[in-house]
């Protein structure tokens, strides 16, 4: 039994970190611009748009489940506008942003790029329907007058992941890169693609908007989040290099002589906490949680670095 004493101290999350309370049903919606709103729990987001011909609704994460038809239902009656969803955006197939879809019937037009559907195909999971409509690169969805571009621009967090962007609404929805506030979740949000999410901030910083929707936890962001985001995963990545070049790994395998995988795993550990230290102190205050998942988020960027990258690796003379 784990008891409270004995459980890890963290740093203290910033206020900045923080959005609005949720209700008494646990959700809160809010405007981001016009007619585009979003939903959160405090630990997961999705949006929606409503239009004369009904609401497009961006991802149904499983967390927030029938409080998303709440949501609408409340917008709706406030403003005299239809309630039916009519069009699900899916941003990428995983279960913890899309897994609420079926919720919303099989009249729904379901939206989403072509490897969504197909990484979808490899789990017959019927509270994720496939998409209806897909596409690979560029994709304008115009419903009720409204326009939403649809881009994929290459593999980051996971192959499908997409931009979603609201050009009329000066909005930006990208999923699972950047949560504003705060430091990224374990082994850099689950990485598929390192130097592809390293990337991902400045591609989404190409788009024109002043309102980010990054899917997680309980605030929106500013371009100025984002960019914040991008300068702290830079900075990891340098760490990570200066750690390569200054850890020594010969006392490892000094030390544990023929067991090769405890020298190389004490080699790394140090090599990781090496390159933590300077980062954690720096977004100390900054980003709320820099310190939590940092150790696993700094070995996936330092293994990328060594084995994508070829940082520090040498050829036996
Ligand atoms: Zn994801």
């Amino acid at each position: 039994m784990t008891t409270t004493n004995e459980l890890p101290d963290f740093a203290p999350v910033p206020h900045s970190a923080h959005g609005p309370a949720v209700n008494e049903q646990g959700y809160f919606v809010g405007r981001v611009e016009k007619n585009l709103y979003w939903v959160t729990d405090g630990g997961y987001q999705a949006a929606f748009l409503t239009t004369p011909d009904g609401v497009v609704l961006f991802d149904a994460p499983p967390t927030i489940g029938h409080n998303l038809q709440r949501a609408v239902d409340e917008i709706a009656s406030a403003n005299g506008v239809s309630n039916k969803v009519t069009h699900l955006v899916y941003s990428h197939h995983h279960a913890d942003h899309i897994g609420a879809s079926s919720l919303f019937g099989k009249d729904v037009v379901r939206v989403g790029h072509a490897d969504t559907k197909r990484l979808l195909q490899r789990y017959d999971d019927p509270a994720r329907p496939l998409p209806d409509v897909t596409f690979e690169q560029d994709h304008t969805l115009r419903v009720g007058g409204e326009r939403i571009d649809l881009a994929w621009r290459g593999t980051n967090h996971t192959p499908d992941n997409i931009y979603l962007h609201l050009p009329d609404h000066d909005t930006l929805m990208l999923i699972d890169v950047v949560v504003p506030g705060w430091g990224s979740f374990a082994a850099f949000n689950v990485n598929s693609d390192v130097p592809g999410s390293m990337a991902a901030p400045g591609t989404a910083l190409s788009f024109p908007w002043k309102h980010f929707i990054g899917g997680h936890l309980g605030r929106l962001g500013t371009r100025d989040d984002v960019v914040l985001h991008g300068q702290y995963i830079e900075d990891i990545a340098e760490s990570a290099r200066a750690a390569l070049s200054t850890v020594d790994p010969m006392p490892f395998y000094a030390k544990y002589g023929d067991n090769t995988w405890a020298a190389v795993k004490a080699y790394l550990d140090t090599a990781t906490e090496y390159a933590a230290a300077p980062v954690v102190r720096k977004y100390a205050g900054v980003l709320g949680a820099a310190d939590v998942f940092i150790a696993s988020t700094t070995f996936v960027i330092l293994e990328s670095l060594r084995l994508e990258a070829g940082v520090g690796l040498q050829i036996h003379p």
